[in-house]
C-alpha cells in the first residue's frame, strides 16, 4: 500500500517515521531541504502545561518519548532534547492554566507552586506576579535533529523524500483522493497526508474542502551576551502578558508573542525579518515584566508561521468527508512539543489501531468549528479580537 505524505516538517516526517515499514511511504517536498519553514523557526520549548487538553495529551506522550531517547537515540544519534526547567507565571489572570496545572499533576508531572520566582528564573526579579509554577523537568528541543532523526528512522524503513517537489492540488477520483498532482506530474497513491503546515488549508480548499486553518506570524530575536543568562536557567513565559525568554548561547530569545494573521508565499520561504512594531511591543514589555532584561540589545531575529484551527486544536485522522485523506496540520506553536505524538497516533489510526492517550474524535479535521474566533495580536489575553474567514 502506498502512502503520499505532503510536507517534509516536523508532522510530516513524524508521520513517516511511525508509517514507514507498514506502507510504501512517500515524502514530497516542495522545499530545498526538510525542516526548513515553521520547523525551522520556532522556540523549541516543549510545554506540557498547555490551555487545550488534547494538546496536553499529545504533549506527555512526546515528552515519554523524548526522555526514553535520552538513553537509546536510535535513529536520532544523540538525544534531540534535553532537561533545562520552566517557569509559568501570571501577572494579571491568576485562575488562567488552573485545569492545565491540574491535569499535569494527575500524570504525575512536577508541578511546584512558587512563591519567590526569582529564586528559580532571575529573569523575574521586579516583576509584579500573581502566581508563577516550577516545572523541573520541562525540555527544550532541537528541531532540526527532530525532522532529521524521524527522517533517518523512516528512510531506514524504507521510505523516500523527495524535494523540489510541489504539490498543486490533491487529486479525486469517484469521491476519493487517489493521490497528488505535482509540478513534475501526477502522484498517485492509496492513502495522502496533509502535512503542510501553514499551506495545509489552502490544498484542501483544491479538493472543495474548507477547513479553516489560520496561518500567524510570530517574532522572535536573539539578544546579544547578557550577564543574567547561562544554559541551566529555565525557560519562562509570563502567560496571560505573553511574553517569554529562553536563555539561547550567552544571550536570550524572546518573543512578545504577537500574532498576525498572514497568508504563506505562494512557495517556500516563509521566514520574514523583524518588524517595528512587535519589536517595539517586546521592548514595552520586558520594561514592565522582565525589568532585569530592559538593558538587552537585539541581536537578530527573524518571524515565523504558526497555523491553527479555530480551536487551536490540530487537525490529525481522517478526514470524514474524503475517504483516502488523512491530515497532521494546524500544530500552531505546539509542533515541537508534540512531536513524536503526532505522528504516533495519525499512524496508529491509519493501521486501525487506537492509542491509550489520545482519541481521534477531538481533534478530527471534521469537527464542528466557530464562524468567529479569537486571536491575540499583543499576546495579551485580555486583547484578544474576534476574526472570521473574511479577516486580512
Ligand atoms: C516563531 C515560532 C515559535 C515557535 N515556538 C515553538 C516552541 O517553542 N515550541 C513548540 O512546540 N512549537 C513552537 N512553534 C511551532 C512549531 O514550529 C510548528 O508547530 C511546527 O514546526 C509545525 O510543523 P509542520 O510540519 O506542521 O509545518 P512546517 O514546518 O511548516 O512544514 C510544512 C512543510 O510542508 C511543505 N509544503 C507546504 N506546501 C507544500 C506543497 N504544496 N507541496 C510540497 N510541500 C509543501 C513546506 O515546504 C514545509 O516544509 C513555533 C513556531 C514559530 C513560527
Amino acid at each position: 500500500m502506498k502512502t503520499v505524505i505532503v510536507g517534509a516538517g516536523l508532522a510530516g516526517t513524524s508521520v513517516a517515521f511511525h508509517l514507514a515499514g507498514r506502507r510504501q511511504v512517500q515524502i514530497l517536498e516542495q522545499g530545498d531541504t526538510p525542516g526548513a519553514e515553521a520547523s525551522a523557526q520556532n522556540a523549541g520549548m516543549v510545554r506540557r502545561l498547555g490551555e487545550d487538553p488534547w494538546e496536553r495529551a499529545l504533549a506527555i506522550r512526546t515528552v515519554e518519548r523524548l526522555v526514553a531517547l535520552d538513553s537509546n537515540p536510535g535513529p536520532f544519534q544523540i538525544s534531540p532534547s534535553r532537561g533545562v526547567g520552566a517557569v509559568l507565571a501570571l501577572a494579571h489572570d491568576e485562575g488562567h492554566l488552573n485545569d492545565a496545572v491540574a491535569h499535569c499533576r494527575i500524570h504525575g508531572i512536577q508541578v511546584e507552586d512558587l512563591k519567590d520566582a526569582a529564586s528559580v528564573s532571575p529573569v523575574l526579579a521586579g516583576s509584579a506576579l500573581r502566581r508563577a509554577w516550577y516545572l523541573p523537568q520541562e525540555r527544550v528541543a532541537d528541531a532540526h535533529q527532530l525532522v532529521w532523526g524521524m527522517l533517518r528512522g523512516a528512510r531506514d524503513k524504507g521510505a523516500t523524500l523527495s524535494t523540489q517537489t510541489p504539490v498543486l492540488s490533491l487529486l479525486i477520483k469517484g469521491g476519493r483522493c487517489v493521490g497528488v498532482q505535482t509540478l513534475n506530474g501526477p502522484e498517485y497513491a492509496d492513502e495522502v497526508v496533509l502535512a503542510a503546515g501553514a499551506w495545509s488549508g489552502n490544498l484542501a480548499a483544491s479538493a472543495g474542502l474548507h477547513r479553516p486553518l489560520i496561518p500567524m506570524r510570530r517574532t522572535l530575536v536573539q539578544t546579544t551576551t547578557h550577564p543574567q543568562s547561562a544554559p541551566h536557567l529555565p525557560w519562562t513565559w509570563i502567560d496571560d502578558v505573553g511574553l517569554y525568554a529562553r536563555p539561547e548561547g550567552e544571550g536570550w530569545m524572546l518573543s512578545g508573542c504577537d500574532e498576525t494573521i498572514d497568508p504563506p508565499p505562494l512557495g517556500p520561504g516563509s521566514r520574514g525579518p523583524v518588524e517595528n512594531e512587535p519589536r517595539a511591543l517586546l521592548l514595552h514589555k520586558i520594561e514592565h515584566h522582565m525589568p532585569v532584561l530592559s538593558n538587552v540589545r537585539v541581536h537578530t531575529g527573524w518571524t515565523g508561521l504558526r497555523t491553527f484551527a479555530p480551536d487551536r486544536r490540530p487537525l490529525l485522522g481522517a478526514d470524514p468527508e474524503l475517504p483516502g485523506l488523512w491530515w497532521a496540520a494546524g500544530l500552531g506553536g505546539f509542533g515541537v512539543t508534540c512531536s513524536l505524538a503526532i505522528g504516533e497516533c495519525v499512524a496508529a489510526w491509519m493501521n486501525d489501531q487506537t492509542v491509550p492517550w489520545i482519541k481521534a474524535r477531538p481533534v478530527s479535521p471534521g469537527r464542528p468549528q466557530l464562524r468567529r474566533w479569537p486571536i491575540r495580536p499583543d499576546g495579551t489575553l485580555s486583547g484578544a479580537v474576534l476574526v472570521d474567514d473574511e479577516t486580512p
